[in-house]
């Protein structure tokens, strides 16, 4: 027997998130420069290797599992990882199995990730304007990413929408965004822009407090705070008026990170402490060395020992460098 995960903070850790790529077919402006250079592949984990990982932390309580990326649905054979990992699920050991996506291969994998017991996807849209869209994420094609969110409605999963709040792209929208999402049945969760990796734009200029956005809503809407807490840095409302909930993830004007229940795993086998902190151990050799898992397990406790107690994200212009030199798609968001 393998003790469960706990950090030298007490705090119990039982969410692993999986960035199971860090390509994808979007160039989001917030997220990644235009020509991004990306890893060899031969530095990947193999998706059994994928499978290996995620199981031995299901094996020290971790009960849920996120697959993102980059874009996790355009790695090649990716629903054999969901397939496999929905073992986990049957035994009762995981409670949740789900993925983060930017919709472009939804209609492609929805039926499929419900059959493999996911029940609920995040779907990252930052806009319903196609051409504000084209500009957001550079490569992407609305229409596209519609027919995804249906289909996944389609095949019974629950869909969460993500929009990032950016000053001048989207703050126009955010109003619309809500009442589409409430209309439609889904949740809305706003996220304010993080300084994850060198991008061509100045990130003080599209930075927006949710602070805000949430007083400007507050005006025309009664937000009824909810107590769901996520161990992230995720609160919920309300929206009394249209019945639905609304998140907003505050990750620079919050402090959450005393619950932090999680820990992030890249496509190449390093496993993130802190999104925010450089603090990592890699997995890669420990489970190339031998076929047993002790070594494995070994890595990961010399994680929780160094798990850091919290980040320290600033965006201003005095420090123009990004907090952290990795993309999110490289840490997985
Ligand atoms: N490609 C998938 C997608 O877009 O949903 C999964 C990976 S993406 C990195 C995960 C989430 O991170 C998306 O909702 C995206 O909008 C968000 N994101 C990316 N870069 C960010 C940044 N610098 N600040 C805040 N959110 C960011
Ligand atoms: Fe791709 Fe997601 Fe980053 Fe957009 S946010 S570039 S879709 S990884």
């Amino acid at each position: 027997m393998v003790p469960l995960l706990e950090d030298s903070f007490g705090r119990r850790i039982t969410y692993l998130r999986i960035s199971v790529t860090d390509r994808c077919d979007f160039r989001c402006v917030y997220c990644m420069s235009e020509h991004m250079s990306f890893l060899p592949k031969r530095d990947l984990l193999t998706l059994e290797e994928l499978d290996r990982v995620a199981s031995a932390f299901v094996e020290r309580g971790v009960n849920k599992l996120r697959i993102t990326g980059g874009e996790p649905l355009v790695r090649r054979n990716v629903m054999s990882l969901f397939r496999a990992l929905s073992r986990h699920l049957q035994t009762g050991a995981l409670t949740e199995l789900t993925v983060t996506t930017n919709g472009s291969q939804l209609a492609r994998h929805a039926a499929e990730l419900a059959d493999c017991g996911v029940r609920r996807v995040n779907v990252s849209l930052d806009t319903l304007d196609p051409e504000t869209f084209r500009t957001i994420t550079r490569w992407g094609d609305l229409d596209r990413v519609m027919v995804g969110i249906e289909a996944a409605r389609a095949a019974g999963l629950q869909v969460k929408i993500n929009m990032v709040a950016l000053r001048d792209a989207n703050a126009h929208e955010i109003e619309p965004m809500l009442r589409w999402c409430h209309a439609e049945g889904h949740d809305l969760t706003l996220i304010e822009t993080m300084p994850l990796g060198e991008i061509e734009a100045d990130r003080t200029d599209q930075y927006l407090p949710l602070s805000a956005v949430r007083a400007k809503l507050a005006e025309r809407y009664t937000l009824t705070d909810l107590t769901d807490r996520t161990g992230g840095p995720a609160r919920y409302v309300r929206v009394e008026e249209t019945g639905g909930r609304l998140g907003f993830i505050t990750p620079l004007t919050h402090n959450f990170c005393e619950s932090c229940n999680r820990v992030r795993l890249t496509c190449t086998g390093t496993l993130f402490l802190c999104l925010g902190q450089d603090h990592a151990v890699d997995l890669r050799a420990p489970l190339r060395q031998s076929e047993a898992d002790e070594a494995l397990h070994r890595a990961i406790d010399e994680g929780m020992a160094i798990k850091p107690r919290g980040h320290d994200f600033v965006i201003e212009r005095r420090n123009a460098r990004p907090a952290v030199a990795r993309h999110m798609s490289v840490t997985g968001g």
